[in-house]
């Protein structure tokens, strides 16, 4: 059986845009005009608003042309219209376009988005727009043209207000900023354009928790996903989450849900893919809806994107791929442990994922002994092997050191207690992660040898001996691949309890 997986994440800086409480919109605000016109011949949604020229008769709009392993994308923009008349230039290159007329004058541009393909939505094109007579779901860079003269750097944070027009029909919509038709917020620059709008007729679920809105919505009628139980998890993944990082605020969470069609004529020749992109307040996700699609891999996708909200957002990597091993291996150690807490995922089913999608593919990797300096860009993004390896070395190392923390600390400590000491040390010293900072915040934890350990299964990138774990009412198989098994079934309330701790 062929199985595709693509996990796709973005790393975006990705604060919290605030409410703007103030109902005055003065002139400095950008303020955008959006119609969707679903139901015309070519679908399309068309945006308005209006800018000025600086002294030089100038305007430079931010809009992403290559980006995010698209290319071309300056082909969804038709009927670009300046008023009064001005001269129009594409930078494919520079992911710009510049207008040309009179010295400190305004200017207003309107323009329609349109889908640039033609077949159905599959995995190869769910960073396009998506417009069709049904829906639309466009990443803010690539529907908004925003004028870089907006976004200085003295005051990085933009009043940014966005009025959703429907003359040709009502519609719903939901996006990074929230689920009104008149939006008024604060974004930087990175934000706004790291954001996703999706608007048609949608199956919208809203719920607080706590003073954090949770939405997920979707413009599908799904075969294989209990919408309803996906709501319920995704509220319950969200606060346990931010119980975790012991974070409550008026942040939203929006969740986006996509179907795609990926080839599936039959379950011996079956094509699926499930991925998501890490998004301000948000994460976009999409899904094939065969058979091989489960709630469970949704939950796992939703908790491990939702987990980049604070690692590799708010603690954002130094280096990028160097530091991978913590950003998305740590990430899914926590997608899974944070799972088993909830009850979602049973201890069953969470050493059934651990062996399957971890130890049994890493232990057998031929590229499990590499040391982490050689995982780059390159290779990360076009070898499917390399691509795995920071994911599952990764959690294994925090597998181990979980239980090394819980076992020789005496205060009830655990790996937990380390990603937020990472978290305040990062946010309060305003440092990008790296390796001195983790070893920094692990010497707090008197455990033996940690430098040699993390030098040695990261850095050099040697094989863990997950025998050597001596966990109660746990073995791990001798030989090649160590499996990990349940030694007494009466000790699982036992095991559940120290796993998840
Ligand atoms: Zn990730």
């Amino acid at each position: 059986m062929k199985k595709i997986y693509i996990l796709f994440f973005i790393l975006s800086a990705c604060g919290g845009p605030k409410e703007i409480t103030s109902n005055s919109i003065e002139s400095t605000v950008l303020s955008y005009v959006v119609q969707p016109n679903l139901t015309a011949e070519i679908p399309s949604v068309s945006v308005q608003f209006e800018t000025a020229t600086n002294e030089k008769g100038e305007i430079q709009l931010a809009f992403t042309n290559e980006g995010w392993d698209e290319k071309d994308l300056f082909k969804s923009v038709k009927n670009l219209k300046i008023s009064p008349k001005a001269n129009v230039e594409f930078l494919k290159k520079e992911n710009e376009i510049k207008l040309k007329g009179n010295p400190n004058k305004k200017y207003k541009v309107s323009y329609e988005i349109i889908q640039d393909f033609k077949e159905k939505v599959t995995t190869e094109n769910t960073f396009r727009p998506i417009i069709n007579s049904n829906y639309f779901h466009v990443f803010g860079k690539s529907l908004f043209m925003m004028p870089y003269s907006n976004f200085t750097d003295d005051d990085p944070s933009v009043e940014i207000q966005i009025l959703w027009k429907s003359e040709f029909g009502s519609y719903d919509i939901t996006n990074s900023f929230g689920t009104e038709k008149t939006q008024k917020f604060k974004a930087k620059f990175s934000e706004f354009s790291s954001s996703i709008f999706l608007g048609g007729k949608l199956n919208s679920y809203e719920k607080l928790w706590n003073q954090n809105n949770v939405v997920l919505s979707t413009p599908d009628t799904w075969e294989n996903v209990d919408i309803t139980r996906l709501q319920n998890d995704l509220y319950n993944i969200v606060g346990l989450q931010r119980n975790f990082w012991k974070e409550n605020n008026s942040e939203t969470t929006t969740v986006t849900f996509i179907k795609t069609f990926e080839n599936c004529p039959n379950e011996t020749n079956c094509l699926n893919s499930c991925g998501g992109t890490g998004l301000t307040n948000s994460f976009a996700t999409y899904c094939s809806d065969n058979f091989m699609t489960t709630n469970e891999r949704l939950n796992w996708l939703f908790a491990h994107e939702l987990f980049h909200h604070w690692v590799g957002s708010t603690i954002v990597n130094e280096s990028e791929e160097i530091e991978y091993w913590f950003s998305e291996g740590f990430t899914n150690y926590f997608a899974y442990k944070l799972l088993l807490r909830s009850g979602i995922l049973s201890l069953e089913d969470f050493m059934a994922k651990l062996n399957e999608e971890v130890i049994e593919p890493h232990y057998n990797s031929t590229l499990k002994t590499k040391p982490n300096g050689e995982i780059n860009a390159e290779k990360f993004w076009s070898d499917k092997e390399w691509g795995k390896l920071p994911y599952r070395r990764g959690l294994l190392y925090a597998f181990y050191l979980d239980t090394k923390i819980k076992q020789n600390v005496d205060d009830n400590r655990s790996l937990d207690d380390v990603m937020r000491d990472i978290l305040y040390k990062t946010t309060t010293n305003k440092v990008e992660f790296n390796r001195h900072v983790f070893l920094e915040v692990l010497y707090g934890y008197k455990l033996n040898d940690y430098e040699n350990d993390y030098e040695n299964f990261i850095e050099q990138g040697n094989p863990i001996d997950l025998t050597k774990l001596n966990i109660t009412g746990i073995y791990f198989e001798t030989g090649k691949v160590p499996l990990m098994h349940i030694q007494e079934m009466e000790a699982t309330d036992k095991i559940s309890r120290f796993l998840m701790r």
